[in-house]
């Protein structure tokens, strides 16, 4: 089979879909790959190294089987072969006129963000990979922005106490953001509704935040399910406090196909020491703070509020090496004996094949 990796084109994206080892490992097996020149140039893969890989320079929009980070745009739709496949973080669920087009040309298209969160996709879940580098990215925005040192430090200009950090939502991002700051030195709590956490925020050497009448908000696939409205005041009275005595407020909390939850209102900034700092990672789904802007830095009664977007490509290197990994554990499961096979009774195909013979599968 032919596989194709363009350069990605979105303005910001440093991340390439397969880097060279993946790119070998494909060769290996007999396929061709074709990479477009400077692909993976902006994540430290220069054209050499694919090419010791086994890579054919060319034109890779003209594979049977295109893999991608991000979505294509309409003009590099355009340039996929009629029935051809496309794979990538194609979100789906608000791409409603990309996956018209797909199926207009015949494509077939998986959109990696839906895999099921089951065992055995594991090493596909793209979500899980890219959401670990987002996690470690955002401590270290937050150590360097704020005005004090994470760890204790005893010397002899005198003794300087840890920073505290807060982490909301303890996710894949959550949970990586726990472990950092604690290597950093920082005192660490972390809370989640989903009360399955406690234990692997514990384990990470932070406190978990229990509220006297835990909210439970387990949903469906692993994932938390919104709060009721008086779930939802009850949390937010209960966080004001940890806030407020927080250094810095790491949020993370998502619930798939629905707006960011608040947890930081503007009271609870203005209830903040100065210098104190919020990294918040849902700014891409509106923000789990009030006062977020989406891909800015503000500052509010001395409090600096990041709102980052795609931290992974800020990491291109390691992100699109996870990333490869996932993608080449895709393809293993849907190209059997050099060609797409595709079995839609099977979990994983179901939930990520967008389009396919003409038709949008997905809403
Ligand atoms: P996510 O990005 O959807 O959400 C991040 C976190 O925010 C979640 O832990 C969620 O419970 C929390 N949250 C939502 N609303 C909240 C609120 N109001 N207050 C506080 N926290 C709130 O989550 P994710 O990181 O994608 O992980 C989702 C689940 O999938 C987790 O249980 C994770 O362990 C699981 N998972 C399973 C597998 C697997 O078995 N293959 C792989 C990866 C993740």
């Amino acid at each position: 089979m032919r596989f194709g990796v363009p350069k990605e084109t979105v303005a910001g994206e440093r991340r390439v879909a397969l880097v060279p080892d993946a790119v070998a490992k494909l060769a290996k097996d007999g396929h061709q790959v074709l990479v477009e020149g400077g692909a993976g140039a902006a994540a430290g893969f220069p054209d050499d190294a694919y090419r010791a890989a086994g890579a054919t320079p060319g034109d890779a929009w003209t594979a049977d089987l295109v893999c991608k980070v991000q979505k294509p745009t309409s003009a590099e739709t355009g340039k996929l072969r009629e029935g051809a496949a496309v794979v990538g973080v194609l979100q789906a669920a608000t791409s409603a006129d990309l996956l018209r087009q797909l199926a207009e040309r015949r494509v077939t298209a998986f959109s990696l963000e839906l895999l099921p969160r089951i065992t055995r996709a594991q090493p596909m879940d793209v979500l899980s990979s890219q959401a670990t580098v987002a996690g470690y990215k955002a401590v270290l925005l937050a150590a360097d922005t704020t005005p004090k040192f994470f760890p204790m430090l005893v010397t002899a200009a005198g003794t300087l106490p840890p920073a505290r950090v807060l982490v909301l939502g303890a996710g894949v991002a959550g949970l990586q953001a726990i472990a950092t700051a604690r290597r950093l030195g920082a005192v660490v709590s972390g809370f989640d509704v989903r009360a399955a956490v406690k234990e692997q925020v514990q384990s990470l050497g932070a406190k978990f935040l229990a509220m006297e009448e835990q909210v439970q908000a387990e949903g469906a696939g692993g994932y938390a399910k919104e709060l009721s409205e008086d779930q939802h005041r009850r949390e937010l009275e209960f966080l004001a406090r940890s806030v407020r005595d927080s250094d810095v407020v790491i949020t993370t909390a998502a619930i798939p196909g629905k707006r960011a939850p608040i947890l930081v209102t503007r009271a609870a900034v203005e209830g903040m020491r100065p210098g104190s700092v919020i990294v918040d990672l849902a700014a891409e789904t509106g923000g789990n703070c009030e006062l977020t802007q989406p891909g800015k830095s503000l500052e509010h009664h001395g409090v600096t509020i990041l709102g980052p977007l795609n931290l992974p490509a800020t990491m291109p290197l390691h992100a699109s090496q996870m990333y490869a990994r996932n993608v080449a554990s895709f393809l293993g499961h849907v190209v059997k004996d050099g060609k797409l096979q595709l079995d839609f009774t099977d979990e994983i195909t179901k939930a990520t094949c967008v389009t396919h013979d003409g038709k949008v599968l997905k809403p």
